[in-house]
Parts: C-alpha cells; structure tokens; sequence
C-alpha cells in the first residue's frame, strides 16, 4: 500500500492490544485503504481489529432521511464484518469521549482513522488526540491522491490541480488487497445493528422523510456503478446537463457515505479500456472536480461561509451589495418552493422528493438564491442549509464547494459585470432552455408531492 496514504496525526506509545478502526467517512470493507492499513498493523502485532464507528445526533442538520440511509449501510457492514471474523460496533454520543473511552477499555494499540477535511471531524480529532496516548493514524481513504499529498495549498482552480493529479494518478491506482478472513477476534459481544431501534432513540430532524430512490449499502452502489457503466456512460457528454436524461452516475450519496470508493469507479473504467470523451468528461467530475472540493475544504476553513471567496470576488459582491433586487425570498419560500420560478420550485421539490436535483440544476438552484436574497452571506448560508437538509449527498465538501462556485465565484473567474452578480457568473431560464425542456422538467416534478 502507497505509505503516502497514511500519516501519522500522533506519535504515542505503542502498547501491546488490538488495533482500533474508527471509522467515519468511509463507510466500506471492501476497497477501503484505512481498513487496510488496519489490517496491516493486525498483522505486523499479531492482534485483532475492532472496527468502531460513533454515531452523533449533534452532527449539523441530520435528518431521518441522512441517518436512515447511513444505518442501512453500517447494517450491512457489520454482517459483512462479521464474515471476516471482525467485530463491528456501533457508539452513540459524541465521539470525542466514546472513541478515547473505548480505546482505554480494551487497551488498544493503535488507533486508525479515515480522513475528512471538515471542520468537525476536523475537531473530533483533534479532542481525541488529547486524549489516548497510543500512535494515531489518519488514512486518506477517500480521495484518490490524498488530499494532504497531492498539494499543500488551497488550489486556484482546476487547472491548477489537474497537472498535479495528473503526475500522481497512475502511481495511486493500485490494486486494492482481497480481504481476508481473520484469524483474532476479540469478543466485545457487540450488538447487531438495528436501524429502526436505533433511529427511536436519536433527537433526529424526522421530518425530512426517507427516499425510495437509492437503497444503501456497499453491494447496491456496485450494481449502480456497472448499470452507469453499462447503460448510461455512452451518453454522458453530450446529455449530462439534461435533467431530463437521466445519464449521470447518481453515485454521489454512496460516495459521499464511503459505501463506495472513488478509485474502485475510476479502476472499473481503466479494466475497461473507457477512454473515449465520455470517459474523460466524467473522470474529469469524479477525480478533479471531486478532489478539488476536498482541497477547498482542507486548505480553507472558511470553506463555508464569505470570507472563504476569492478576493475579487468578495470585492464585486461588496460593491452590488446594494443593487436593487426584482424578487426577494426568505428562507421559508425557498424550502416551500413558493418563488415566481416554476423551474426553480421543480428543482427544489425535486431534491425534496428524491433526496438529490440533477447537476446542472444545483447551479442554477443555487445562484438564483443568490439573485433573490438580500445579501451574499444570506444566500449562502440558505443553500447550504437546504442542500445538507435534503440532499442525501449533502453535508460534504462537494456541497459547500459548489455553492461557494455558484455564490462566491470559487475556482471559476470573473466574468462580465452585470446587477447583483458583479463579476460573478450568471445563469437564467433562457440558457437553461437552450439545455433541455423545461416544460418536460417542471412536469415531472410539479406533480410531486412535498
Ligand atoms: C450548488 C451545488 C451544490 C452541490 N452539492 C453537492 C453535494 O452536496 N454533494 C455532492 O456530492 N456534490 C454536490 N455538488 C456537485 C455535483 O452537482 C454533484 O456531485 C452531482 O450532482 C452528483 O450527481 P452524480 O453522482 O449523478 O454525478 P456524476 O455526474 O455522475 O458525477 C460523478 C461524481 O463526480 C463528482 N462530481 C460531479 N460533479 C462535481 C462537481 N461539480 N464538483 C465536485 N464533484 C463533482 C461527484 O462525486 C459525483 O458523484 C453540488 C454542486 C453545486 C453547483
């Protein structure tokens, strides 16, 4: 395994005890680096893994919908786990107490986690450490390229990491080890993961109900990945900014749970020698557009909120501060889907009733919020608050990194000065029609309850 993967976020001393994976973003055995590394240190001492994962209600607008979603999925794990002779356990309450608790009570050696450019996981990590006294590992296990690697600074744009990902990207594509059955495991009699008893006891938002458009789990995004493969990749350049194709992969609620990882996608189309343009249009969405998100995130804590805009582009907004708006929404309408805009109430009602709205949608959807609210900040933080309620893929660098895009000019340029925009990119009705029927589109989901 590439050792760049790893680093070392805490030396510690090294006690004789098993190996502990807390597992957070990664939600996956298979094709999973931290797991591996754990499984690597297991054998290195001769001792068993615990993989651990801590369960918070205090996380940041979490919905039945999100914690539904998530529990199916560590259900699975935990059987799957449990075939490899490996315990899985499941903690609720704050991590930054369970996870050193835990350590103490089974006298472990080594501690390994998965790695997250949040703020709050960010944090966790941080408590944690003050708190054990063992090696704490961190195993980017998301990205491709690991986020702390690949480049050291917060990068303009993706022109200025492709090259970067580029030079690196054969290097980090290698096999992922079979996973094996363990010979130690230590009996922790760890309960079987229920997730509609654990769901009762959790001070969780219910009223964001579950979606039967996507079934969690490791096994079911695999068969979502070779049905893209299969049947929807061929057109994905020319189509995947028509909402009414449905082309794109949907991956991105197993991505952004872990169920599925990234270099596993980009590998299954490498096996497949796929190197047309449809190819490359969508590596070029889930390799750089997908790693520059983390790279925002990590290299700038202000990744969700105003001050994490480019200078020009703080600038422009200061200066259209003032400009009169046609339409002014609270937060209130945005989540009814009550604007003037029949286009923008369907792709809000889309993300209500399936829990995710198509790409090119999530753009328009977000700079209109900008065009009809009073200020920058406001907008942003209405996108981000709607975004991470509904989408199933939400509360995710991705999120915070394209509503800084479509707000704050993130990674894009400055372009034509107009009202309220400044230099900011602007987006209307007349371009989305030039993109797709937006009768077909408004249709489909007007029909839809909320
Ligand atoms: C305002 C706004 C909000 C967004 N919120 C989220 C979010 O909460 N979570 C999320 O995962 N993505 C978000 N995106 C990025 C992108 O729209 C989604 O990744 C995409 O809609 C996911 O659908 P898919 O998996 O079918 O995409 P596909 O087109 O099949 O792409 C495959 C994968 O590539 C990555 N990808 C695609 N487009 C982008 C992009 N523009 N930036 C970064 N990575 C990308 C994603 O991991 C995606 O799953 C947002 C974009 C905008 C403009």
């Amino acid at each position: 395994m590439n050792e760049n993967r790893i680093r070392l976020l805490q030396k510690g001393i090294s006690l004789i005890g098993p190996i502990v994976y807390w597992m957070s973003r990664d939600q996956r055995l298979k094709d999973n680096w931290a797991l591996n590394f754990a499984i690597e240190l297991s054998q290195k001492h001769q001792q068993p893994i615990v993989i651990i994962f801590n369960l918070t209600d205090d996380f940041p607008v979490a919905t039945l919908r999100a914690y539904s979603f998530m529990l199916e999925g560590l259900q699975e794990q935990q059987e799957l786990a449990n075939k490899l002779n490996i315990q899985f356990i499941i903690k609720i309450g704050k991590p930054e107490i369970n996870i050193p608790s835990f350590v103490h009570q089974i006298s472990a050696s080594n501690l390994i986690s998965d790695f997250d450019p949040l703020k709050i996981k960010r944090f966790w990590k941080r408590e944690i450490a003050k708190k054990i006294n063992i090696p704490f590992w961190e195993v980017d296990a998301h990205n491709i390229i690991p986020a702390f690697y690949v480049s050291q600074k917060q990068e303009y744009g993706s022109y200025t990491l492709r090259p970067k990902i580029n030079k690196n990207l054969m290097i980090f594509l290698d096999e992922f080890p079979e996973l094996e059955k363990q010979k130690n495991s230590l009996d922790l009699n760890e309960e079987a993961i229920q997730p509609d008893k654990i769901l009762e006891g959790l001070n969780i938002d219910r009223t964001v109900p579950i979606v039967s458009e996507f079934i969690a789990g490791e096994i079911y995004a695999e068969q979502i990945l070779f049905d893209f493969i299969e049947n929807k990749l061929s057109r994905y350049n020319k189509f995947r900014n028509n909402p009414n194709y449905n082309v794109q992969s949907s991956l991105s609620p197993y991505l952004h749970f872990g169920q599925i990882s990234a270099q596993k996608i980009v590998m299954e189309l490498y096996k497949r020698n796929l190197n047309d343009e449809n190819a490359k249009a969508f590596l070029e969405e889930i390799v750089v557009r997908r790693e520059l998100s983390d790279n925002y995130c990590y290299y700038n804590q202000n990744y969700d909120n105003f001050q994490g805009f480019p200078i020009w582009s703080q600038h422009t907004l200061n200066e259209h501060r003032k400009d009169p708006r046609e339409y002014t929404y609270n937060i209130e309408d945005f989540e009814q889907a009550k604007t003037h805009d029949k286009l923008w109430n369907s792709a809000q009602i889309e993300m209500f009733s399936t829990g995710k709205m198509h790409s090119y949608l999530r753009m328009y959807w977000a700079k209109k919020i900008f065009e009809w609210t009073v200020a920058p900040e406001i907008a942003q933080q209405i996108a981000i608050y709607l975004n991470d309620k509904y989408s199933l893929d939400g509360r995710d660098p991705n999120g915070y990194t394209g509503i800084a895009w479509s707000i704050g000019g993130v990674h894009d340029r400055a372009w034509f000065e107009r009202p309220i925009f400044g230099k900011i990119r602007y987006m209307n009705l007349n371009g989305a029609a030039k993109k797709f029927d937006i009768v077909q589109y408004c249709n489909k989901y007007n029909k839809m309850d909320m």
